[in-house]
């Protein structure tokens, strides 16, 4: 059985298969994940490299070939969210910032966290203008420190140049309502979704868990999760030049089974023995069965429309691929049920 009582492998492919991974590409223009907005309780801070080191990981410029292959990648995903400390860029890497100034409307920002918000504001206001912001998330300390009419003022202009798509309160046991109420009140008079959650720790590594289904682009290295993403010592599994979009799908494919079967050394979990022990990927394949990659998917539709794939009722035929003799899958299941 999966975590949520399914079959383990309804369950992959719902949560942990290509649908999920190839629809959110995070994306920074750094080598490796930093920020620098000192929040109070920050959960991913023991996985960064030291601020001494962060400039070895900060490429001389974004050159026009580099632009190419990551808008060509770009094509392929439904959304491109930065990952970015973008003050950090603007003040620490200025070659780098006019990239993001210049392409504004392609991105989306993928989360501002307590200080980053006062951290973020001028940028947001004036300057840089994504498609939108995917979650906003407030600690009730934090709002206590700053005053809720301060954070509701830096919310109302930040919202009306870059839409807040949900904001994520963390709330204290023992504080009263009113904090909730104003802010829960304030997202349903303007359209934000809205979740309150009562442990920290637990929302933190729900949104962890939750972005390390996404992958991560850094510069020119694709990392499989935030922590590979972000320490030193974290491997990419595969790099922006050799990226080939049919080739790409099991490379990413082993790269999350491989990533799952880390996490099962520390769960008793059966899912992740049952991924390890039946999950077959092949490299060599020609024909991705329906819901491995659903036909809604970004992925999907480039490689129809880029004539790498053709489509039929039960999946995609792979156009490079079709002489391999009969019908070779990109995955199976070894108990095929
Ligand atoms: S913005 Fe996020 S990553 Fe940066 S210090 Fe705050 S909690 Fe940590």
């Amino acid at each position: 059985m999966a975590p949520d009582g399914t079959h383990p492998k309804n369950y992959f492919l719902k949560n942990n298969g290509l649908g999920r991974i190839l629809y959110d590409l995070n994306f920074s223009v750094l080598q490796k994940y930093r920020c620098f907005a000192n929040c109070k309780k920050c959960y991913t801070k023991d996985f960064w490299i030291p601020s001494s080191q962060v400039k070895n990981f900060i490429s001389s410029s974004v050159a026009s070939g580099i632009q190419r292959q990551w808008f060509e990648i770009f094509n392929y995903f439904e959304m491109v969210s930065i990952i970015d400390d973008l003050k950090f860029i603007k003040d620490e890497a200025p070659h780098l910032w006019p990239f993001y100034i210049n392409h504004q409307d392609v991105f989306y920002l993928s989360s501002l966290n307590d200080n980053a918000i006062i951290r973020h504001l001028p940028i947001l206001t004036k300057e840089f203008f994504p498609k939108g912001i995917h979650e906003v998330c407030l600690s009730e300390e934090f709002i206590l420190r700053q005053g809720i009419a301060v954070i509701i003022k830096m919310l109302i202009e930040i919202h009306v140049r870059v839409p807040i798509q949900k904001i994520v309160f963390y709330r204290l046991p023992s504080e009263a309502m009113g904090v909730e109420a104003e802010l829960s009140h304030w997202c349903a008079d303007n359209g934000v979704s809205f979740q309150c959650n009562y442990s920290v720790e637990e929302s933190v590594s729900q949104s962890l868990a939750s972005r390390s289904q996404s992958l991560f682009l850094m510069y020119d290295q694709f990392y499989i999760d935030l922590k590979m993403a972000t320490t030193a010592s974290g491997k990419p599994f595969a790099s922006l030049e050799n990226f080939a979009p049919v080739s790409f799908l099991p490379i990413v494919l082993h790269a999350r089974r491989d990533s799952l079967a880390l996490v099962g050394k520390h769960s008793e979990h059966q899912y992740y023995s049952y991924i390890r022990q039946h999950l077959n990927i092949y490299d060599g394949y020609n024909f991705i069965p329906m819901p491995v990659l659903p036909t809604f998917t970004k992925y999907y539709r480039a490689l129809v429309s880029k004539g790498l794939a053709v489509e039929t009722k039960y999946g995609l035929l792979v156009v490079e691929n079709q002489n391999l003799g009969g019908i070779k899958p990109l995955i199976d299941f070894k108990d095929k049920e």
